[in-house]
């Protein structure tokens, strides 16, 4: 096949990261190290990873007139994402507070600016690019009305829609649970696969079961994870589990895993939206079984994890084909 065409919906952020010794409590101040500047937004690091990983890549998006979104754009520019569906707004661009402590945990705020400000009309604008893409891939930075407009989209063209719910929002709307089952392919972690579990329930999860299931919510939570959130509708689900790799369900509804690469880990930040882009492009570069796919998103994402900052990290297929030739994986552990 040449090269994958896929379409991106999501958000460009400027992460502003200070190093502190500990996290500040509430109404704590701390003194921490240098202020960096990174080029972040789960919309833009996915972008720029499947791109780094030979996919033509676009991103549907907004940046604000103002000195970050030039420079976010000009990133993304030299990273080969096309920007000609990145609009310009009035509204800030999107920036992510982060504060890491010596442990490398981390906190942070997220003020959305333009990302918050994408619609449906920005969609229906850009329709024809998602119709003739191979995949559209979506996280939860931008609304969900401009995410559900982009899936129904694709649907109709018969595109592959991947969905990163991530991150969670507070409450599970009915546009929620109707994006996920109108998914292809699910990627979540087992935080928000837990989150949405419980979200899924409060907001009447039988709603957007899938067709002729009959699963009750008790039921639901004796299932292992990836088949509980099938019952929500995508075809498949894969969640992830940081170092020790990623459970999935195919199309089937079978279960299996994949175990984390052993790799030097220095910084997590970014292993996830690699593991998305990688997954995406593998699946529609190769189509084959999801299982092959998780095992190159997996070693994405290990690598991503070998070197610091988000899009800085994403790894190239030549080095994710190294890994994946010489690599030891630890043993998988996860209990179906
Ligand atoms: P998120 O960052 O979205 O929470 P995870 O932490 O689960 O996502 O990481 C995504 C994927 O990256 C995992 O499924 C795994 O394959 C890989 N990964 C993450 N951390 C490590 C690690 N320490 N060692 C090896 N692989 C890792």
């Amino acid at each position: 096949m040449c090269e994958p065409v896929v379409v991106v919906v999501g958000s460009v952020n400027m992460d502003l990261s200070v190093r502190v010794h500990s996290l500040p409590y509430a109404g704590e101040t701390v003194s921490g190290g240098a202020l960096q500047r990174g080029a972040g937004g789960k919309g833009a690091n996915q972008a720029v990873a499947a791109r780094r990983l030979g996919a033509r890549t676009a991103l549907i998006g907004r940046v604000g007139a103002d000195e970050f979104g030039s420079e976010l754009r000009g990133v993304l520019r030299r990273a080969e994402v096309d920007d000609s569906a990145l609009t310009t707004t009035d509204a800030a661009t999107g920036s992510a507070l982060v504060v890491i402590d010596s442990a490398g945990e981390n906190m942070i705020t997220i003020s959305p600016g333009a990302n918050g400000t994408l619609g449906p009309g920005e969609i229906t604008r850009h329709a024809a690019r998602i119709a003739a893409a191979d995949a559209l891939l979506l996280q939860l930075e931008v609304p969900i009305a401009a995410c559900l407009a982009a899936v129904r989209t694709a649907r109709a063209a018969g595109v592959l829609v991947v969905l990163n719910a991530a991150p969670l929002p507070p409450d599970v709307s009915p546009e929620l649970l109707e994006l996920i089952s109108g998914t292809d392919i699910l990627i979540v972690n087992e935080g928000e696969a837990a989150g949405l579990l419980d979200a899924a329930e409060s907001a009447g999860y039988r709603d957007g079961m899938r067709a002729g299931a009959d699963t009750r919510r008790s039921e639901l939570a004796a299932l292992p994870l990836p088949a509980a959130l099938r019952a929500l509708g995508p075809r498949e689900v894969v969640v992830t589990l940081g170092s020790r790799g990623a459970v999935y369900a195919d199309a089937d509804g079978d279960l299996d895993s994949c175990a984390g690469f052993i790799v030097e880990a220095i910084d997590a930040v970014g292993a996830g939206d690699a593991f998305c882009a990688a997954l995406t492009v593998h699946q529609v570069s190769n189509r084959t079984d999801l299982g092959s796919a998780v095992r190159y998103a997996c070693a994405a994402g290990a690598l991503a994890t070998t070197r610091r900052g988000a899009q800085s990290a994403a790894p190239t297929g030549a080095q994710i084909d190294a890994l994946l030739r010489t690599a030891t994986s630890r043993r998988s552990d996860y209990a179906s």
